[in-house]
């Protein structure tokens, strides 16, 4: 018997903050891509978190950045804005795998319980796990930005592009303080 589910094209999605993008993310986005045949770059509305970029900002960025690092990718890859449960937008967008990315064991815990109870809410989504390659493993959005407003050089942890908007964006911040 064919396997159906295997002749369908997979799709994925990529949730995460990407406020703002950094390396590490390309890395995921770039590898995500040998796994599936389209990604979904969910970036997250989520209002409990202090974000330095807007929703769209951040939906922009990432945009730009995927077509900085290969225009080849942009047909395979959108990135749009979610908000609510992961699972169900993942079923939304009729997907059936989510990509995650892996750092250090810091980030395992929290991953293991949040496949553990995302599998219990729909056990048909897979979640695979990616390492960003070692120059880029170490690499978080929350650290950049604390670099970045103590005034420290971020340019290679995040692209030219992004980095320019970050140094704004802090500048903004605290000359309105
Ligand atoms: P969160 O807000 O949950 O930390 P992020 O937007 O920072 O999410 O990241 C989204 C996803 O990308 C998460 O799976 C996170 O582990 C992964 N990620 C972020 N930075 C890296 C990196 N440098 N290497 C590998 N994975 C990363």
């Amino acid at each position: 018997m064919a396997n159906q589910a295997a002749d369908r094209p997979r799709v994925g999605v990529y949730p995460g903050s990407f406020d703002p993008p950094t390396n590490g993310h390309l890395d995921i986005i770039r590898r995500a891509t040998r796994v599936v045949n389209k990604l979904i770059v969910g970036v997250a509305v989520n209002p409990s978190k202090d974000a330095l970029f807007t929703i769209g900002e951040r939906v922009k960025i990432v945009e730009q950045e995927i077509a900085a690092i290969d225009h080849g990718l942009s047909g395979r890859v959108e990135v749009r804005a979610f908000e609510g449960l992961l699972m169900h937008y993942v079923r939304d967008v009729g997907a059936t795998i989510i990509i995650r990315g892996l750092r250090a064991v810091t980030d395992f815990d929290y991953e293991f319980q949040m496949t553990g109870m995302n599998a219990r809410l729909d056990p048909e989504i897979e979640t695979v796990f990616l390492m960003a390659s070692e120059s880029h493993q170490f690499i978080s959005s929350r650290m950049v930005k604390e670099i970045g407003v103590l005034g420290g050089n971020i340019t290679s942890f995040v692209s030219a592009a992004v980095a320019k908007s970050l140094t704004a964006r802090i500048a903004e911040r605290q000359s309105s303080k």
